[in-house]
């Protein structure tokens, strides 16, 4: 068997396995926003770990505190207590993140996946209102655990459920009915109506931007209605900034642009900055109800998750160069995918996104993106695709991506699209 042979995978690791089989061959080392294959090849990432790289692979910086703190022999794990690398990151997030955007949150650790995070955070919502039903929005995506899979649209996911998914209502995301309506009518009359059969909920729960979804962006006046909606009513709102969030969509979190206050934020992914595991819940003081270790989790303190989470907002967040940078990015690549439903006309594509969370969409032919996601990987480039029936092409680079390697990706994408039209 060669170092690159996937055999090993196929004959013992569980049939569950899913992105190895959209990129199959054995990655080896990767820096920035390239991959390196145990054959040597290189691929180009736009993919970043699924939105867990926004700072790219093997940042040094991440790196070098990473080495320089193992080799002292700081504390790895930490379970719950007092450590200094947990100090120092709370006191970065408070100073570089919180303050300046004057938000006033508790911060609870959680276990280690984003799952956790809106575990957490349905709970607490549970609790802080004595209410147990919760509002979810038609393509969400909150995990799979079951409190998130309930809130989580997909089929694909709630059929593997095996248990009845309750105590949660879905009702349509911005845009879902088309762009004339505004689909929190119907959110707003069912709460008025004692007829309508909705309980009231505990908490919303929403994504700013739906990743998994297919990139669907809820507007800033949907999100600000939303949030007055259930501040009127004593409904807590949960932003699930667990994909859109640390920078992905030009903003620290992508629920700044509409200027609300969610009750409670999930964060997770890129927060560690080097891909570690890391998650956290983000309470507004009044409804952190938690009983002194009611929610654990023995891996809630991840040491080296917070040093390289602290340099990375030391290193990136102190001004707003960064984002100057994803700005002009995101410009490039939004470009470029305007350019390709120009030229693809008859196909009747578009594209939606903000950031650097972007997808070409088509509707027309679902299989599309999904042809050309291989046909890219075959040329070297990592993309997949997201959407209820993976109809998206799914735009997730580092925001430390070079303009060129963007340049070189997009121009992958173009040579796919056109390999997979020639049929
Ligand atoms: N919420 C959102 C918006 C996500 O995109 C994801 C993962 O993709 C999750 C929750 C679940 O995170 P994890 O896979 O780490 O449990």
């Amino acid at each position: 068997m060669t170092d690159s042979s996937l055999d090993i995978f196929e004959q013992y690791e569980s049939n569950v396995r899913g992105y190895i089989r959209a990129f199959p061959v054995v990655f080896d080392s990767a820096r920035g926003s390239t991959l390196t294959a145990a054959d040597g090849r290189e691929y180009l990432d736009f993919f970043a770990g699924a939105g867990v790289l926004n700072y790219g692979h093997n940042n040094p910086a991440f790196t070098r505190a990473l080495i320089e703190y193992l080799e002292r022999d700081g504390i790895i794990h930490g379970l719950d207590m007092a450590t200094s690398a947990k100090k120092a990151f709370i006191e970065a997030f408070e100073r570089i993140v919180l303050e300046p955007r004057g938000l006033d949150y508790k911060l609870q650790f959680t276990g280690p996946t984003g799952a956790n995070a809106v575990e957490a955070a349905l709970k607490v919502a549970r609790q802080a209102t004595g209410r147990s039903n919760v509002v979810a929005f038609t393509n969400a995506f909150h995990g799979l655990s079951l409190g998130g899979l309930a809130a989580t649209g997909n089929r694909h996911y709630r059929d593997a459920a095996g248990v009845a998914l309750d105590n949660v209502t879905r009702l349509p995301y911005d845009g879902y009915l088309g762009a004339g309506v505004d689909t929190l009518d119907l959110f707003e009359r069912m709460l008025e109506d004692g007829g309508s059969g909705l309980d009231l909920p505990a908490a919303v729960i929403v994504e700013a931007v739906q990743g998994e979804g297919g990139i669907n962006v809820a507007s800033a006046p949907w999100l600000q209605r939303l949030r007055q909606i259930t501040a009127d009513r004593g409904i807590l709102l949960i932003l699930d900034e667990i994909q859109s969030g640390i920078g992905r969509t030009g903003s620290f979190f992508a629920f700044e642009e509409s200027g609300i206050v969610p009750d409670l934020v999930a964060v997770s992914k890129s927060i560690s900055g080097s891909g570690l595991p890391m998650s956290l819940v983000l309470i507004r003081p009044e409804v952190d109800v938690w009983k002194p270790g009611q929610h654990t989790g023995t891996f809630r303190g991840n040491n080296l998750a917070f040093i390289s989470a602290r340099v990375a907002l030391e290193e990136y967040w102190g001004d707003g160069a960064f984002m100057a940078g994803v700005a002009a990015k995101s410009a490039l690549l939004r470009t470029a995918l305007d350019e390709i439903v120009a030229e693809h006309s008859d196909l009747g594509l578009t594209v939606r996104g903000r950031g650097l969370f972007m997808g070409l969409v088509c509707d027309s032919d679902p299989t599309l993106a999904g042809r050309v996601s291989a046909e890219a990987f075959r040329r070297g480039l990592v993309i997949e695709t997201s959407g209820a029936n993976d109809q998206v092409l799914k735009f997730l680079p580092a925001l430390t991506i070079t303009d060129d390697e963007l340049s070189r990706g997009l121009q992958i994408v173009r040579e796919s699209l056109a390999a997979v039209l020639a049929g």
